[in-house]
């Protein structure tokens, strides 16, 4: 890998250490890292928000922003207004399409995707997903092919059906019972390295 930029060097320890918590083979990690250093404009070893935008899957996705968001909410490096490359491959990682039978304890299992997907709603991050919550959310993905009055009564229903012990609130807990039987499995694959 690129010995020129200082700074954005992954020494092989790194490499290893990603590798296990990720799944991701050390082939796709370099290409991720290329993928990083080419977003990384200013060689600054860190991603900005402005720097995501440039990534086009986000840019079309009307999830795009929270995706975002979960990108720095993830990052581990004690600075919320960057990602370093190991923040950067982790958040991928919860996309990463699961093979059957193996990868435990990997980031790409269904909890973990579920909780991502929790993350993506839960706006304000108390961990409950509220009708508000909800409804912005429900008006980001369709945004405006449904009528306003129509999203409010689908975030309601939501709510309702979601809403086991009726404090008006999606917890974690109502979140993952709702989508048992929902193949997050697949709905939460991306393949970024196609
Ligand atoms: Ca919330
Ligand atoms: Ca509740």
């Amino acid at each position: 890998m690129g010995n020129s930029r200082s700074g954005l060097q992954l020494q092989a320890e790194d490499l290893i250490a990603v590798q296990n918590e990720t799944g991701f083979t050390p082939h796709q990690i370099e290409r991720l890292y290329s993928r990083f250093t080419s977003l990384d404009k200013s060689d600054k070893g860190h991603l900005t928000r402005e720097d995501f935008l440039r990534i086009p899957e986000l840019a079309i996705n009307p999830l795009g922003d929270r995706i975002v968001h979960a990108f720095f909410y993830e990052s581990k490096n004690g600075d919320e207004d960057r990602v370093d490359f190991k923040d950067f491959v982790r958040v991928l990682a919860h996309f990463r399409p699961i093979k059957k039978n193996m990868e435990k304890n990997k980031l790409n299992t269904r909890m973990e995707k579920l909780h991502f997907a929790f993350r993506m709603y839960d706006l304000d991050g108390d961990d409950k997903i509220s009708r508000e919550e909800l409804l912005a959310v429900l008006t980001m993905m369709v945004g405006a092919n449904i009528c306003p009055e129509q999203l409010v009564s689908i975030a309601e229903r939501t709510i309702i059906e979601a809403d086991t012990d009726k404090d008006n609130l999606i917890s974690f807990e109502e979140f993952a019972k709702v989508l048992e039987r929902t193949d997050v499995e697949q709905k939460m694959s991306i393949r970024f390295l196609s």
